[in-house]
């Protein structure tokens, strides 16, 4: 099992779902956790946890994330977690669509690297988490054009990263979920109409004939956060969805 104690974990959207998850799973884990989510008031059902410390943090604020750094101290283990799914194809895609869909789901990402970098290279140790999506390089899905090529870059980023400082004690990889039973998930099976059909829709996808959990995906990364010989890799945990 993964021994974390000792390091700091800082994770992103960990007010509800998988960043809730994993928070939790990196704290009994023996890491201390930086809990940050944009809603304060999801981000208080993790306060009095134990090895959780919360602060609010909206990903696409600059300041915030440089203040919330420096205060922070070290940081050994980023996963930036944050992340939004714009539902349609290249033709429901507007302009504003498709940069929100980036500064959400990748450039906050850079943004965060770049404050958590300096120290990780100074101490030649840190793991960095990115969430991506098996929707993205990986497999074609309908109707997520704006999500698949924001995760898809996420990948990207996550190789440069890999790439530029795997001599520097760094490891930098991605996560890529199939459909995960999560609070954004519900509203958006409402949001078709027809829950119940667009709830059987998803888990028809899933080889394993259900969605995944956010603990599921919180062990995961819990094992990325220690795992010492992998780098720039892009791990689909999907219930065979991409086989
Ligand atoms: P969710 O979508 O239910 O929750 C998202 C969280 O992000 C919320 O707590 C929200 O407050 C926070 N957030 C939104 N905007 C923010 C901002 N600007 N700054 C900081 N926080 C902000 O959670 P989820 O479904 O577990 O998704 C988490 C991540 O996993 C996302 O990146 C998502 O794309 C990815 N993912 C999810 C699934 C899935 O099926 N649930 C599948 C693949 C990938």
């Amino acid at each position: 099992t993964t021994n974390l104690l000792g390091k700091t974990a800082l994770v992103t959207a960990a007010g509800q779902g998988i960043g809730r998850a994993s928070a939790l799973a990196f704290a009994a884990a023996g890491a201390h956790v930086i809990a940050t989510d944009i809603n304060g008031e999801t981000l208080g059902t993790l306060v009095g946890e134990a090895g959780v410390t919360t602060r609010q943090l909206d990903v696409l604020d600059a300041h915030s994330i440089a203040t919330t750094i420096a205060e922070a101290g070290p940081v050994d283990i980023l996963f930036n977690c944050a992340g939004y799914v714009h539902a349609g194809s290249i033709l429901d895609m507007s302009e504003e669509d498709f940069d929100f869909a980036i500064a959400l789901n990748v450039r906050s990402m850079t943004r965060l690297i770049k404050a958590v970098l300096p120290g990780m290279l100074e101490r030649g140790d840190g793991a960095i988490i990115n969430m991506s999506s098996v929707a993205s390089s990986m497999k074609g899905v309908p109707n997520r054009c704006a999500y698949s090529l924001s995760k898809a870059a996420v990948i990207g980023l996550t190789k440069s990263v890999a790439a530029d400082y795997v001599a520097q004690g760094i490891r930098c990889n991605a996560i890529c979920p199939g459909t995960v039973q999560s609070p954004s998930l519900e509203q958006r099976l409402a949001a078709t109409g027809d829950y119940e059909k667009a709830r059987a829709d998803f888990i028809a996808r899933q080889p394993m004939g259900r969605l995944g959990t956010p603990e599921e995906i919180a062990d995961f990364a819990v094992y990325l956060a220690g795992a010492t010989y992998t780098t720039g890799q892009a791990f689909a945990i999907d219930g065979g969805w991409a086989l």
